[in-house]
């Protein structure tokens, strides 16, 4: 099976890419996955080095409907991870996020509508519900966007939607909660924590720190995206729901218990702009197609503690002596 992977040089998308080689190899097969990405300050070959060879890479946009007619033929799955993700970016400007979150979405299931592509999976993200203050989100909430990327991505799962129930695309969107692990860019908050802490730095915590978020290693959400390409209806939403839900100031304890480090090293800034409160999603429509999560939150965050801390020569060079955004020293979960 030939699978195009867009965004496939970001955190999420490195890491289902890395998954399908693996897969593939154990299974001894060659592994024939094409990654299209457009390189955006969030996009790193080096996210890719250790698959390179093995993969085929192409350099681009997915709102470029030309490359998109020459790339996505021939590709039997195509999972799409491309996206402008930090929230805190979208508050400034969203002019990109609109641009690649709505009309990159719409320009690639055109794409795969053209190319007749056989299975489509658009990846998004709980936040397109809003805030709820208990209990969680199932499939057939209303979404109800606050930020303006979470706006922007609203806007391209309706596209894809779309497409499923006029067209009939055989496209399925995912909704998870909030992802941590390796190779995520050093400007959301669990890697910037992790990073200004063995820099010897101090973290800034937005507000009392009683925002509430769904935490998710990456590799389970790797695998539910995997469940669902493989096992999901077409036109459906499927959630993929985290392991630990922590207000930021429990997960900012964990962080500092984990480096050593005490609430000295803590920074309380001004909160967020329009900052949602809690975050919840029910996932028990995958679980029924057979997914559970297997990493849990303790065991991940040290393998990610773990991970940040030996291989410095990764994020050195996105952090800089300033910081990866010194305007803007975020503890924004996406
Ligand atoms: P990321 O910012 O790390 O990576 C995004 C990737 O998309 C980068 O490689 C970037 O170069 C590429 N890209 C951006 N614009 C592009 C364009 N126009 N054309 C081609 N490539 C482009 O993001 P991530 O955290 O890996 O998130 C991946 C997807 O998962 C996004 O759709 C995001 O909304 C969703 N999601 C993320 C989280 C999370 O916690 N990170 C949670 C739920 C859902």
């Amino acid at each position: 099976m030939q699978i195009l992977v867009t965004g496939g040089a970001g955190f999420i998308g490195s890491n289902y890419v890395r998954m399908l080689v693996s897969d593939a190899e154990a299974q001894g097969r060659r592994p024939q996955v094409t990654v299209l990405d457009k390189l955006t300050y969030a996009g790193n070959p080096a996210n890719l080095e250790s698959v390179a060879g093995r993969v085929t890479f192409v350099q681009g946009d997915i709102c470029d409907a030309g490359l998109l007619a020459r790339v996505v033929p021939g590709h039997d799955l195509v999972v799409n991870f491309a996206a402008e993700t930090h929230v805190d970016r979208s508050i400034e400007d969203s002019g990109d996020f609109v641009r690649t979150n709505v009309l990159g979405t719409q320009a690639l299931m055109q794409a795969c509508l053209d190319a007749g592509t056989r299975r489509v999976v658009h990846v998004s993200t709980d936040e397109v519900y809003g805030s709820i203050a208990t209990g969680a989100w199932s499939e057939d909430a209303p979404v109800s966007p606050n930020s303006p990327y979470a706006a922007s991505k609203a806007g391209g799962d309706m596209i894809a939607l779309a497409c499923a129930r006029t067209h009939g695309l055989p496209v399925s969107v995912t909704r998870c909660g909030n992802n941590y692990g390796p190779f995520q860019y050093p400007e959301k908050v669990i890697p910037l924590f992790i990073t200004n802490l063995l820099r010897g730095r101090r973290v800034p915590l937005y507000g009392e720190g009683n925002n509430v978020r769904d935490w998710i290693h990456v590799e389970d959400h790797c695998r539910g995206i995997q469940v669902v390409a493989e096992r999901g209806a077409a036109g459906e939403v499927y959630h993929i729901a985290g392991t630990a839900e922590l207000t930021n100031r429990e997960l900012t304890t964990h962080l500092l218990e984990g480096l050593g480090c005490d609430w000295s090293r803590v920074e309380h800034v001004p909160d967020r702009k329009g900052h949602d409160l809690r975050y919840a999603l029910s996932d028990k429509k995958l679980r029924a197609l057979g997914y559970a999560p297997a990493i849990s939150f303790d065991r991940g965050l040290a393998s990610t503690i773990d991970w940040y801390r030996t291989h410095s020569a990764w994020w050195e060079p996105l952090v800089g002596d300033a910081g990866p955004s010194p305007a803007r020293p975020s503890p924004a979960p996406q």
